[in-house]
């Protein structure tokens, strides 16, 4: 379990996260939605182990997050995909880092190839490939070191809005196939919505947890239920939120004890 105790920052006097606290299970999906300037970035860099908390901790089942590591993969809005890699050496990275050997290394960039729907691209360089795909290659060389997190932060904010619909199916898909445990930042209500199971809302300066909400909507889902009343009311209901935070939505309140 991925717990997070009290997580403040601030920058000089600035605070831009306070008092974060926020319980992740294994195999959950979590987003978390604000605006601009909530502080959705400082919140997974310290996650990520990239940037210490002010105040209070993160653990990972038990055990301090004091730096990076391979059990917190981290993908970010630009994807960062090494240019001069061709996608299966991108995904191969931090396997070698791990000290996979050879032919694990190649067993498990098959399997995320196959997985992510990259496998005709094995051979191509980033620069060859669409936004879209090259986010997919992000996503796989995160996935493919296993993490026991996988920490997206607006992973689709720079994609066209059909390629972004297609990469929320895509990650709903993956996330079902591999069973994974995900904390995503988004800006996105309606991607909160759908792709999490909670979603929790942040409140800007500083950025705090001003409720969560559940997400009760069938596992299975596409893009269709988007269109659905049951998902309307929840974006509704989050919108109001993010607002108004504090205040009773008119689709009721949540308690935001994570
Ligand atoms: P978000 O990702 O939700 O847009 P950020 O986490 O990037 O928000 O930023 C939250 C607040 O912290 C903002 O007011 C931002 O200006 C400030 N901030 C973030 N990083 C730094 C930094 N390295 N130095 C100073 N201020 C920062
Ligand atoms: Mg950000």
């Amino acid at each position: 379990m991925l717990a997070l105790d009290g997580v403040g920052r601030t920058f000089g006097s600035t605070p831009a996260l306070e008092n974060v606290s926020l319980r992740v299970e294994p195999g959950e999906f979590v987003c978390v939605v604000g605006a601009s300037g909530s502080g959705k970035s400082t919140l997974l860099s310290i996650v990520a182990g990239l940037l210490p908390p002010s105040s209070g901790a993160v653990t990972l089942d038990g055990a301090p997050v004091t730096g990076p590591g391979p059990e917190r993969g981290l993908v970010c809005q630009s994807g960062a995909v090494y240019p001069w890699r061709t996608v299966e050496r991108n995904i191969a990275f931090g396997l070698e880092l791990l000290g996979l050997t050879r032919s694990e290394r190649l067993a498990r960039v098959d399997w995320y190839l196959a997985e992510t729907g990259l496998e005709p691209f094995r051979r191509s360089l980033p620069k060859q490939l669409s936004g879209g795909q090259r986010q997919r290659v992000a996503i796989a060389r995160a996935l493919a070191c296993e993490p026991a997190v996988l920490l997206l932060d607006e992973p689709f904010g720079a994609l066209d809005v059909q390629t972004k619909e297609d990469m929320q199916v895509f990650l709903r898909q993956v996330w079902q196939d591999t069973g994974t445990t995900v904390l995503m930042v988004t800006h996105d209500v309606e991607e909160a919505v759908f792709l999490g199971g909670r979603v929790v809302v942040l409140a800007s300066h500083p950025g705090r947890v001003t409720a969560v909400v559940p997400v009760e909507l069938p596992a299975d889902r596409d893009l269709s239920v988007k269109r659905t009343p049951a998902f309307l009311a929840l974006r509704a209901q989050v919108e109001d939120l993010i607002r108004a935070p504090g205040r009773a939505s008119r689709a009721g309140s949540t308690g935001y004890s994570a």
